[in-house]
């Protein structure tokens, strides 16, 4: 695991983000096939079947429209548009609830054009907006996703504007970063602070590749500053959200609540659809709240090769799938 950390993932990450390998990957029948495993369809439609497979196993959910790295105004707004119709078909489900919100979208600021030359920030901040709007009537949480390192100060700069009108807004810290330990005692709203109620926030590990000025490299040490994060988050007033598979970070989530008074509700585990979805349900089974990120949509594959970069397991199985199908 070790050589595959150092080695292969900065390649396959790397890989990420090739256009030519982007477009042959996305025709490519098969890989459709493997990424099915992981992102459940294309439309709407296909992802609402979900999200009822997922409720009815006392599931919540998180859904993404899948695209980043937009670098053309239309598209953006086209993703805006696919928001839209994903809150439309919420609002039928009729769950709005004043607690723990059921339905939640996840949303990437640099879909939604903040990496567009001068503005670009200020419209990613205007776009996610006209989001945040209809998912307040719908009873729709919005948690804005972590990138990677170079727009960690917009992004959170964007997401404290939102917060000025939608304080249920949340977002994402990545443990891997060394400056997540401030974030989180900024968002978190330690006891005592004057600031208000902390922020939702959605702590992972972080998956893009990052130097080590920025970031630790180590996963041993991505554990320990993870867990170090979320004692802050436990111990403030935010609502946090533990993403992660980990069973090292599960297993401390318990000790780590009741040691800060925290009740089922005032905290939700989260877990990337296709990924251990049996402990997800024995999470669910327990009384917990757990959160599905369901992904939707054409532009899967930056999100694919970041699953495959996590385990060894998942590249070795889609070479072996392409290796079959050459046969
Ligand atoms: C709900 C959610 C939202 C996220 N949002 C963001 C975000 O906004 N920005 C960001 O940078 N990252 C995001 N991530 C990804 C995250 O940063 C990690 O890359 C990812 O969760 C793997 O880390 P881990 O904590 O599961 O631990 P790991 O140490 O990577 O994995 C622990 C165990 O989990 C299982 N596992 C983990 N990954 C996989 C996989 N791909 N396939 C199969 N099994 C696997 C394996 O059993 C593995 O041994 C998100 C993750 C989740 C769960």
């Amino acid at each position: 695991m070790g050589v595959f950390r150092s080695v292969a993932r900065p390649v396959i990450l790397a890989a990420g983000r090739q256009d030519g390998l982007r477009r042959a990957a996305e025709r490519l029948p098969v890989t459709r096939e493997v990424v099915h495993r992981f992102v459940p369809g294309e439309s709407v439609a296909d992802v609402m079947d979900s999200v009822e497979q997922l409720r009815n196993s006392h599931r919540l959910v998180s859904i993404d429209y899948l695209g980043e790295d937009v670098t053309d105004r239309e598209t953006a707004e086209a993703t805006v548009a696919a928001y839209l119709q994903l809150i439309e078909a919420f609002s039928t489900r009729g769950e709005a609830a004043a607690g723990v919100r059921p339905l939640e979208v996840s949303i990437k600021l640099s879909a939604l054009g903040q990496a567009l030359p001068r503005d670009g920030e200020k419209i990613a901040l205007e776009n996610a907006r006209a989001i945040c709007e209809p998912a307040q009537r719908a009873g729709v949480w919005v948690t804005v996703d972590a990138e990677d390192h170079t727009t960690t100060d917009s992004t959170l700069s964007v997401v404290r504007e939102l917060r000025v009108d939608f304080d249920w807004v949340g977002t994402v810290l990545q443990a891997y970063l060394k400056r997540t330990h401030a974030d989180c005692q900024d968002f978190a709203a330690p006891p005592g602070a004057t600031s208000g109620r902390g922020a939702r926030i959605r702590l992972c590990k972080g998956a893009y590749e990052e130097p080590a000025s920025v970031a630790h490299r180590d996963s041993a040490a991505i554990t320990d500053s993870y867990l170090r994060c979320l004692t802050v988050l436990m111990a403030g007033s935010s609502y946090p959200m533990v993403a992660s598979h980990d069973p090292e970070i599960i297993s401390a989530v318990p000790a780590l609540a009741r040691e800060n008074g925290c009740g089922v509700d005032d905290f939700e585990y989260q877990m990337l659809y296709g990924i251990r979805d049996g402990e997800q349900r024995r999470l669910a089974d327990e009384g917990n709240n757990v959160r599905v990120y369901v992904p939707f949509g054409t532009q899967w594959y930056g999100y694919f090769v970041r699953r495959l970069a996590e385990r060894p397991a998942n590249l070795t199985f889609f070479l072996r799938a392409l290796a079959e199908r050459r046969r």
